[in-house]
């Protein structure tokens, strides 16, 4: 049966790391490494994603500004916020936690985040520059989901990497990222049909869908690694991944756990962004 990748210790690691450079950067006398975050509204689970962000920050030693804006912000508004944050030179990084409200277009807001301040990597500029193999500034969970196969020592050239959705945040920089250590990476999606005809062909299994249980155990090759993004909160209130993780750990070599898998890796990895940006990309 598999083996458990353990992503709260693999980011609290991670955590550690970034706080113990934050020192080094503050012994040289430099100043702390600025993260702006800013919410629109009061949906709850933005709140605590970003309640989580900021604790994270704090603890890393890296200066957490936030903005929290009323549901009723203005586009004009929240673009004049991006504009000073972009001039801003406490900041090197501006995450603005999505969905934003319905009346709000968020492309435009993407765009105006400046590349070397965009700690989120979802700007088509630093998009581009993981497709075309000179990767900067890196979406979170994909880069956060790199650090756990790098931990468990993933061999990647040679093995194929099936990624279960394709979403712009997830599935998609997910694959350029597989592809980019050397992987053969093969995507699919709600118009794939046979999923099962794909997984069953992996060495690594990515799923990130949002639909529970959708992928089947009993598809995982034997000795396979499993990544699990999906969350999704039952009708008991606990949370389950888009994997049945019983029967793919009686298979699979590695397994994430959901909670406790890719989760914790996404938050860590965006103070490690934040660090890069302060130290290769302002200082
Ligand atoms: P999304 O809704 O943007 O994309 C879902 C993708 O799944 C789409 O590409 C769609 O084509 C595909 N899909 C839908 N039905 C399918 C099917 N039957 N077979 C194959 N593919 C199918 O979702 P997202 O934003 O990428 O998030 C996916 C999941 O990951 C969600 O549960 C989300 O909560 C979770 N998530 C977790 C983290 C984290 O930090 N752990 C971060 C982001 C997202």
């Amino acid at each position: 049966t598999a083996q458990l990748i353990d992503g709260r210790k693999i980011s609290e690691q991670v955590r550690a790391d970034v706080a113990s450079s934050v020192s080094a950067r503050r012994e040289q006398g430099k100043r702390p490494p600025g993260l702006a975050v800013v919410l629109v509204g009061s949906d709850p689970a933005s709140e605590v994603y970003v309640g989580k962000k900021r604790e994270a920050c704090e603890q890393a030693g890296i200066q957490s500004f936030s903005y929290n804006l009323p549901a009723s912000t203005s586009q004009e508004a929240l673009e004049s916020l991006i504009d000073e944050l972009n001039a801003d030179r406490h900041v090197d990084g501006i995450l603005v936690q999505l969905p934003l409200p319905d009346h709000l277009d968020p492309d435009p807001i993407l765009l105006k985040i400046a590349v070397d301040k965009d700690v989120d990597g979802f700007h088509p500029f630093n998009i581009g520059r993981l497709v075309q193999r000179r990767p900067a500034l890196r979406p979170c969970t994909p880069a956060g989901i790199i650090t756990l196969l790098d931990h468990i020592g993933t061999p990647y050239k040679g093995q194929h990497a099936v990624i279960v959705g394709a979403s712009n945040i997830v599935g998609r920089p997910m694959t350029m990222e597989l592809l980019l250590r050397g992987a053969t990476a093969t995507v699919t999606h709600r118009f794939t049909g046979d999923l099962s005809y794909y997984v069953r062909q992996a060495d690594i299994v990515i799923a990130a869908v949002g639909k529970p249980g959708l992928v089947k155990g009993e598809w995982i090759k034997e000795g396979a690694t499993v990544i699990d993004v999906g969350i999704n909160r039952m009708e008991d209130g606990k949370l389950r991944g888009d994997i049945e993780f019983d029967e793919a750990a009686e298979r699979a070599a590695w397994i994430t756990p959901v909670p406790g898998g890719v989760g914790p890796m996404t938050i860590a990895t965006l103070l490690q962004n934040t660090l890069y940006a302060a130290d290769y990309l302002h200082d």
